[in-house]
């Protein structure tokens, strides 16, 4: 069908699809009572029955449906402001006005690239493998993404090159990288080096980490947000605190950048029961939390069973899920290895993801990862 008034590049656009299908493949619904969901990276465990309780509470008896939720966000904002504080050195400390959220990061992303790139003033940058929403949400907005490469051994970033595509536009000038830490989807966090060039660029340069993965690596950069107008650091509900289907994203960031992203969101980007879940999180983030240690012990026990047991070769994750890559037979494509791979897997009922040359594997429950390995031994 011709749809002349679409732009173009939209009409070239892929949309993100989150779970591959293949059309000889039987239908998730088929799968969906046995399949292992492990590919994208939630925590494994459900909120606590008492919690969901809670939440249906405040549902009947707290929030008013015909009223607009708090386009402030301002209880909320507060609440992760201390989260952030503890999460950071001693000395530092950070108020509402450094917090901005969105419906989910992705919508901070957009509101990033609208109040930096679009309209033809700048390009972004990248480092593949990553995050593929990056890329996709700036060519929605007409946005060019640059992209370098990574070591193969370490998947350090190649900071040569990204230094010349900085120094050396091939078209708009470099206004925002978007960095990862740890990286999805090969797991591995920034190092010093890498941390020390993010650190070096200059003032009209802005740097994101996204820190989806924070609490599972404990590592952040938070506190260079205090200390440089053009930093922010990008975290999310959806991962360690189980808030996947709630849709909460924030970025800590200094007070200017945090307005201007006010200024370009929708007034009301948070559904009240979005915004009360976020909060009963928050309040209840040690017992949620609690379970973190015991999925980086299956994180590291899952890793050595498979490179006792299986060819994948794995890189080291400091992050809820492992990257790895099947060896190639000869005359044999990776990416043909990979689909075989993915598709022996899904078809024994453990679904991961297979991009960015490897495949994903998040870390579930200790019976989802005895499956996993379970099944990665008979492909
Ligand atoms: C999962 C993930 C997010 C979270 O996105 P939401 O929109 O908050 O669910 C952000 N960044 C990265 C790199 C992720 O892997």
């Amino acid at each position: 069908m011709s749809l002349p008034f679409l732009r173009s590049a939209v009409v070239q656009l892929a949309a993100y699809a989150p779970h591959i299908e293949s059309a000889e493949d039987p239908s998730p619904a088929q799968l969906a009572l046995s399949l292992d969901r492990l590919d994208t990276n939630e925590c494994p465990y459900d909120l606590p029955e008492a919690l969901k309780e809670k939440l249906a509470w405040l549902l009947h008896h707290d929030i008013a449906a015909n009223r607009y939720p708090d386009g402030g966000h301002g209880a909320l904002k507060a609440a992760i402001a201390q989260y952030v504080t503890e999460t950071a050195s001693a000395e530092a400390s950070f108020s509402a006005a450094h917090i901005s959220v969105g419906n989910g990061s992705d919508e901070l992303i957009r509101s990033l690239l609208i109040a930096t790139c679009i309209g033809g003033e700048g390009a972004v940058l990248v480092a593949d493998p990553t995050f593929s929403m990056y890329g996709i949400l700036a060519r929605t907005l007409g946005i060019p993404v640059v992209a370098v490469g990574r070591s193969e051994d370490t998947f350090e970033v190649d900071l040569a090159a990204a230094q010349q595509a900085i120094d050396r536009p091939q078209g708009l000038p470099v206004r925002v990288v978007f960095m990862v830490h740890p990286n999805s989807p090969t797991g591995n966090a920034l190092t010093a080096a890498e941390i020390a060039w993010l650190e070096q660029l200059p003032p009209e340069i802005l740097v994101v980490v996204d820190e989806a993965y924070f609490e599972f690596s404990q590592q952040t950069t938070v506190d260079a947000v205090l200390k440089r107008p053009n930093w922010v650091v990008m975290r999310t509900f959806s991962k360690a605190f189980r808030l996947a289907a709630y849709r909460v994203g924030y970025a800590v960031a200094n007070p200017g950048l945090t307005q201007a992203l006010e200024k370009v969101r929708l007034p009301y980007n948070l559904p009240s029961l979005t915004q009360a879940a976020a909060q009963l999180a928050l309040a209840h983030r040690q017992e949620l939390l609690a379970v973190v240690p015991e999925i980086q012990q299956q994180r590291r026990e899952l890793a050595a069973a498979i490179a006792r047991h299986t060819p994948l070769r794995l890189w080291p994750s400091a992050a809820n899920f492992l990257y790895g890559r099947p060896p190639t037979p000869p005359g044999q494509p990776l990416k043909a290895e990979l689909e075989r791979w993915f598709n022996h897997l899904r078809a024994q009922g453990t679904l991961v993801r297979h991009t960015g040359g490897g495949l994903r594997i998040t870390v579930g429950t200790p019976a989802e990862n005895q499956r996993t390995l379970a099944h990665l031994q008979q492909v």
